[in-house]
């Protein structure tokens, strides 16, 4: 499954951006930020108990089932008593959650979490990003497997002269991208792929913002 991975703010950054507001209600993700022990509930209570200790009046908490997800306004609206004498909403959820939940109160939504990228769970506790979202995917001549996300130098014509007995001059305890995608490629019977020059990136491709409308309802459905 595809989840937000987050890693919490310094308590210094936390402290700083909650400068000149006293009164603070904090919420939790129940989802992705539970699962990198980042906003679940204990995560919660022991940021209360830090606000508190820094002399901050915490006027309640909740850990919304998934604050990316506009469901998390029938949770909120559970503690809205709460949230109207506060300041602020200290939030432990991604970047999408911050926003989907600064859109339904009033006061302002700090984040406590930096997101860090879109990653698939591949072990307990191991998440990896895959996909950078490019907007010009080139899976079907890598055998599946992303250069732009899983080489640090997001190369796309091969590797570079640093690459060592296949692993990666940057991590060495992983393998070079490149060495992946030539056995991916060799085991599929299309290594003339590797021949294949793509041309410099194009950036124009990404949307951002990314904002697309999908023709709904235009085919007959
Ligand atoms: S090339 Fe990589 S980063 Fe780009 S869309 Fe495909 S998987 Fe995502
Ligand atoms: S060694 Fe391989 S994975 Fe590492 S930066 Fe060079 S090409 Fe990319």
């Amino acid at each position: 499954m595809i989840r937000s991975i987050t890693r919490q703010k310094s308590q210094e950054e936390i402290t700083a951006l909650l400068s000149q507001l006293d009164r603070i209600f904090i919420v939790g993700c129940g989802t992705c930020a539970t699962l990198c022990r980042t906003g679940g509930a204990q995560e919660v209570e022991e940021m209360a108990r830090r606000l508190r200790e820094a002399g901050r009046l915490v006027t309640g908490s909740i850990v919304v089932p998934v604050a990316c997800d506009e469901i998390s306004h029938e949770a909120m609206e559970q503690v809205s008593d709460q949230i109207s004498q506060s300041q602020a909403v200290l939030i432990l959820a991604c970047a999408f959650g911050v926003q989907t939940l600064g859109r339904q109160i009033q006061i302002p939504a700090i984040p406590a979490l930096d997101t860090l990228f879109i990653g698939k769970e591949r072990g307990v506790g191991l998440f990896e990003e895959i996909c950078t979202q490019c907007g010009d995917c080139i899976l079907g001549e890598t055998g599946g497997i992303c250069p732009v996300t899983s080489c640090h130098k997001g190369l796309v014509n091969g590797p570079c002269g640093g690459t060592r007995e296949g692993k990666c001059e940057i991590d060495p305890d992983k393998d070079c991208a490149w060495t992946v995608i030539y056995q991916r490629l060799k085991e599929q019977g299309r290594l003339d792929r590797m021949r294949k020059l793509h041309p410099p990136r194009n950036h124009q491709v990404s949307l951002s913002p990314g904002k697309i409308r999908i023709p709904v309802g235009e085919r007959g459905d």
